[in-house]
């Protein structure tokens, strides 16, 4: 049993290279809880914890660690005809979640919003076999490097069946979101926390740190909201599970950002 999974975020660091703190967690963007540095292994999550796998649309499901574990992000499995996607990750690969994932057709690739959640990544990739992408901006976050991490640049990468994942910034240099056309009429978008969709629902923050509550220069928020015009989403899902928009996802971003941008 080798504790190697930081219990406050969920990443896991390779054996024998398990820093005293974990620099995700002291990073002003995270904490480290008062009491101290805790880790935890990836036996004790699997005794521990079971995995939650709730279907969102004929072709998503939602999968979430239970109880909350880290941050208590969701992960995505989105099916299609031309290969399955998994969006973020949990760190709890449960045998009854790659058996239903299996059961699915398994997964073409991994792809990510930012290093939040990259979790037990490599042990999602060798699983199935599939690459993981991640925006090069991030690459010094990766502090488990296996041999299926691609690292792309740019604007956007291109997935399959007009799926792509798109470049923002600012929470992380490398953030990103997730457009998957085909999901509702105007076109869905999968944001992680690059976004940050409110318990009202009716407000979606943008910023540099959600947990310690430090803002982004209007400047950037500016050219986030502007990437985000030029792409075409009526609905948008967060990273927890209270956060779904469907239908006035263009028409909430619209309104919380005229609250602190003119
Ligand atoms: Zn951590
Ligand atoms: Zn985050």
């Amino acid at each position: 049993m080798i504790d190697n999974i930081c219990a406050t975020c969920g990443t896991q660091y390779p054996q024998g290279e398990v820093p005293d703190v974990c620099p995700i967690c002291s990073d002003d963007r995270q904490f480290v809880p008062e009491s101290g540095q805790v880790w935890t292994s990836g036996v004790r999550l699997q005794q521990q914890r079971s995995v939650l796998i709730r279907q969102l649309y004929p072709e998503v499901y939602e999968i979430k660690v239970l109880p909350d574990f880290a941050i208590g992000q969701r992960a995505f499995l989105i099916l299609t005809p031309g290969g399955n996607l998994l969006w973020d990750c949990i760190p709890l690969l449960s045998e009854q979640l790659v058996s239903f994932i299996r059961s699915k057709g398994g997964l073409k690739a991994i792809a990510f919003s930012h290093p939040h959640y990259y979790s037990n990544m490599n042990e999602w990739a060798s699983t199935f076999d599939c690459p993981v992408y991640i925006h090069g901006k991030d690459d010094e976050w990766i502090f488990n490097k296996g041999p299926r991490i691609s690292v792309w640049e740019g604007g956007e990468k291109p997935l399959w069946e007009g799926m792509k994942v798109i470049h923002m910034g600012g929470h992380f240099p490398g953030s990103a979101v997730l457009h998957v056309p085909s999901l509702s009429p105007g076109g869905t978008l999968f944001v992680g926390d690059t976004l940050y969709i409110a318990r009202s629902r009716k407000h979606i923050a943008i910023q540099y740190s959600y947990p310690n509550h430090i803002p982004l220069p209007a400047k950037i928020v500016r050219e986030i909201f502007d990437r985000l015009l030029r792409v075409g989403f009526d609905t948008m899902h967060g990273a927890f599970d209270f956060q779904n928009l469907a239908g006035n996802a263009r028409e909430v971003l619209g309104a919380s950002v005229g609250r602190y941008v003119v």
